[in-house]
């Protein structure tokens, strides 16, 4: 099932998102990660094992996206965790679900991106950054998942406009309306304690 947990706003974002997929443990994960908007570029940190064992420091900031993932395509790695990244490294994406395509799209997209995982997600990415080669960031969102065949709950970071663009078919995907920032998780038990206005 997996979890994803976004946010933008105020509040630290690295820990908001790190205690949402907290919330989220009983869906069950192997590994889990996060890609935080640092100065002017994305970080990103992935593990393999539970969150709960996680002590360190993450740097502060507004926006970052997070996921626990429960792999179905490749092996359990920190490689294969999300979120995965386009080849220059402006687009981060977390999925939950299955890309049913996307052997054929990885064929095509091969010719000029590099994939560093076995992942059906890190097409994502890669259809993301050549769909921004001819449209705005929205545009190149909507394009890129209109090609993708199975299920999915996407949120796609973008460094160059410090944007957030969540997507959802067939996987669950919320919106947390807060005072001080905007949430998207898999459950609004991930951020039922900073809002309980959700458009689901
Ligand atoms: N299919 C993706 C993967 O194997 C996402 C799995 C999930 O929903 O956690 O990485």
């Amino acid at each position: 099932m997996c979890g994803i947990m976004a946010y933008t706003g105020n509040r630290n974002a690295s820990s908001v998102v790190v205690n949402g997929l907290k919330k989220l443990e009983y869906r069950g994960y192997d590994s889990w990660g996060i890609a935080l908007l640092g100065n002017s570029k994305i970080e990103v940190m992935k593990k393999v094992g539970k969150i709960g064992d996680f002590s360190g420091e993450l740097k502060e900031c507004s926006t970052a996206i997070a996921q626990t993932r429960w792999a179905t395509h490749g092996n359990v790695s920190e490689i294969n965790a999300h979120p995965h990244l386009s080849c220059d490294k402006t687009i981060a994406v977390v999925h939950n679900g299955i890309i049913e395509n996307y052997n054929e799209l990885k064929a095509i997209l091969e010719e000029k991106h590099r994939f560093i995982s076995q992942t059906d997600t890190e097409v994502i990415p890669h259809l993301i950054e050549e769909e921004l080669k001819s449209n705005d960031f929205e545009e190149a969102v909507r394009r890129s998942l209109a090609r993708l065949e199975g299920t999915f709950a996407v949120a796609v970071l973008n460094k160059d406009s410090s944007r957030i663009i969540c997507a959802r078919k067939g996987s669950p995907l919320v919106i947390g309306l807060g005072d001080d920032g905007l949430f998207a998780a898999s459950d609004v038990t991930a951020f039922l304690e900073h809002t309980k206005k959700a458009i689901f």
